[in-house]
């Protein structure tokens, strides 16, 4: 090992958790290695949306003035079916959603990594991570090691590597960490356009139970929007591919009808594409020198908007830890047990919104039936995690008065 190859931190992906986590490390004096596969980030149709308790977050993280100085919209207004609702008056975090093109948002925190000190390297692929302790008696064993190529291969050691490596995170399989699934049978579909006629201050949720369908609709800078549905598997509809546009649109006014005219003179400027929904997680994602953050630790459905915030806060817990202990075992296991704690909460109050407003079974429309006309008389019904967050409780006593059953 050379001193040149030994680092405090190395994450495995430089995305939005990854970057973030390097910021803030980097600006707290830690020896930071950021290593990206992609040379130049694009649109691989990934969430736009970030949640106020995600903005709260990323404000914690120093990283949130940047955002909006630079590729963010704030989008203070959001309309569920019940009437616009302005999140910054009703949020505890008194904050809006803040809307960018993904990429764009990539590019400018990773570069802002670079900025706080973090040696940032594109355009090398992992390989391989090495848990701690299962290398040789020469001192190695105290390291967690990573290996990596861009055309050569490279090997650096670390007190702790990050894998922030996404949804299908080959780190999780590395490291050998048990993985639980939730499959869920819907799909969720998304495409970037210009020329939708809607209010530029509104984000747009709106699920249509009877068709199983959920739309999304969110502003953007320059006059573009990220544009989402989320539908049945079995329907066959597999929107995927530039071809699939009108059916994706059509659809989209299908499940909520006033679309057809905010949709009359749409352009899409970004691919279609559409991405299972299912859940998957590592329980306590720290082992051995690694920590999983963001997707590779826990993959939310994207149809709740839930994933960005989430890794901003993976990356705030995890500094936080760091910095208040020398021991960095004892650090991600804190991190970890923190972790498994609000991604539950989030996992749980999820299943019961899909259940309740997504769900088209004869079951869920049963229990819709005895649940809606209360929610129609008192909207706090509704626990309000996508919003303010997954530190609201989620107990028996909330599911109980979401499902109307007092
Ligand atoms: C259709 C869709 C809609 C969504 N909508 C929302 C939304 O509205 N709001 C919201 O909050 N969330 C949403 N999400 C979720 C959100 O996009 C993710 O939670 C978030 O991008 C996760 O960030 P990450 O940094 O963990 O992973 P990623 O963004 O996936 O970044 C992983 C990075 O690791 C790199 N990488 C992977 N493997 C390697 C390797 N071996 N070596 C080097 N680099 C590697 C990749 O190139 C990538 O840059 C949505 C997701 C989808 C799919």
């Amino acid at each position: 090992m050379t001193n040149s190859s030994m680092f405090d931190v190395v994450t495995v992906g430089g995305g939005m958790g990854a970057s973030a986590l390097a910021i803030a490390m980097a600006r707290s004096g830690a020896r930071v290695l950021v290593l990206e596969k992609e040379t130049k980030f694009r649109d691989r149709v990934r969430g736009e949306a970030l949640a106020p308790w995600g903005v709260a977050e990323a404000r914690k993280l120093g990283v949130a003035d940047l955002l909006l100085n630079t590729c963010a919209k704030e989008v203070p207004w959001v309309e569920m079916g019940f009437g616009p609702r302005n999140l910054m008056e009703t949020t505890p975090q008194r904050e809006p959603f803040y809307s960018y093109s993904h990429p764009e948002m990539q590019e400018v925190l990773l570069a802002e990594a670079g900025r706080a000190g973090a040696e940032v390297r594109r355009g090398v692929t992992v390989e391989a991570v090495e848990p701690r302790g299962n290398l040789s008696a020469t001192g190695e064993g105290t390291y967690a090691s990573v290996t990596a190529r861009n055309g050569n291969t490279i090997k650096v050691w670390a007190r702790l590597v990050v894998g922030v490596d996404g949804r299908g995170s080959a780190v999780r399989r590395w490291g050998g960490f048990a993985v639980e699934k939730s499959p869920l049978a819907f799909q969720f579909a998304g495409v970037q356009l210009t020329g939708v006629r809607w209010r530029e201050d509104l984000a747009t949720f709106i699920f249509n139970p009877d068709a199983g369908m959920v739309l999304g609709m969110v502003p953007q800078t320059k006059g573009r929007w990220r544009s989402y549905l989320g539908y049945p598997r079995e329907s066959g509809l597999a929107l995927q591919g530039d071809d699939k546009l009108k059916t994706f649109l059509a659809e989209a006014a299908r499940a909520v009808p006033i679309m057809a005219a905010a949709y009359a003179n749409v352009e899409s400027i970004g691919p279609l594409a559409s991405f299972d929904v299912s859940e998957s997680w590592a329980p306590h994602p720290f082992r051995g020198g690694i920590a999983l953050i963001g997707d590779a630790a826990g993959t939310s459905d994207p149809s709740f908007g839930q994933g960005m915030g989430t890794a901003l806060r993976d990356a705030r817990v995890l500094r936080d830890a760091l910095l208040r202990n020398p021991d960095w075992d004892n650090a991600g296991h804190e991190y970890a047990q923190e972790h498994d704690i609000y991604f539950q909460n989030c996992h749980k109050v999820c299943g019961w919104l899909r259940t309740l407003f997504q769900d088209p079974s004869a079951q869920a429309a049963a229990l819709r039936h005895k649940a809606m006309p209360k929610i129609a008389e008192d909207l706090m019904r509704v626990p309000d995690h996508l919003f303010s967050g997954p530190d609201l409780p989620a107990d028996e006593a909330v599911r109980a008065r979401l499902f109307g059953e007092c």
